[in-house]
């Protein structure tokens, strides 16, 4: 747990030390399927203020370092090797923690169970999926409304 002033001390650190000062913006958005996102129009580099405070120091750096990342290696880099390097280089170390926010951010398909659990998917759902973090087994009172994710605007990389 942390809170949103130490995340905002935290990225203006690490933003000075690897973007230099002054040229990118920091602030909060409220997405509820990715921890940040970097917005290469605006420079500016945002984290979800509902994930934010559920997250530990270490991995507020890694949010942070991910989208850094991103700006360093600009956008048409998007996730591919030139990305990678890069983070790796500024101490993303990528572990599975971090795999949610960015499989979650990629999936085309966003699902929800009526009781607002979300679910991600890369292909479109062809048969009825039902939550199984409501039940283990299937349970039809539990299927999962499926809806394609906006194309988001290009330049904006989460
Ligand atoms: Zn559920
Ligand atoms: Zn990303």
């Amino acid at each position: 747990m942390t809170t949103l002033e130490a995340v905002r001390s935290r990225a203006e650190h690490l933003m000075t030390a690897h973007l230099g000062a002054g040229s990118w913006s920091f602030g909060f958005d409220h997405a509820k399927t990715r921890a940040g996102q970097c917005d290469f129009a605006r420079k500016r580099i945002t984290v979800s203020r509902h994930l934010a405070v559920r997250f530990s120091e270490d991995d507020v750096d890694q949010v942070l370092l991910h989208e850094i990342a991103h700006a360093v290696a600009g956008a048409r880099a998007g996730h591919g090797p030139t990305w990678r390097r890069t983070a790796k280089a500024l101490g993303y170390t990528g572990t599975r923690l971090y795999d949610g926010p960015v499989a979650s951010e990629l999936a085309p398909w966003i699902g929800t169970c009526p009781a607002g659990h979300e679910h991600f998917r890369y292909r479109t759902p062809t048969r009825p999926l039902a939550c199984a973090k409501c039940s283990r087994r299937f349970d039809p009172r539990n299927v999962i409304a499926w809806e394609r994710r906006a194309a988001e605007a290009s330049r904006a990389t989460a």
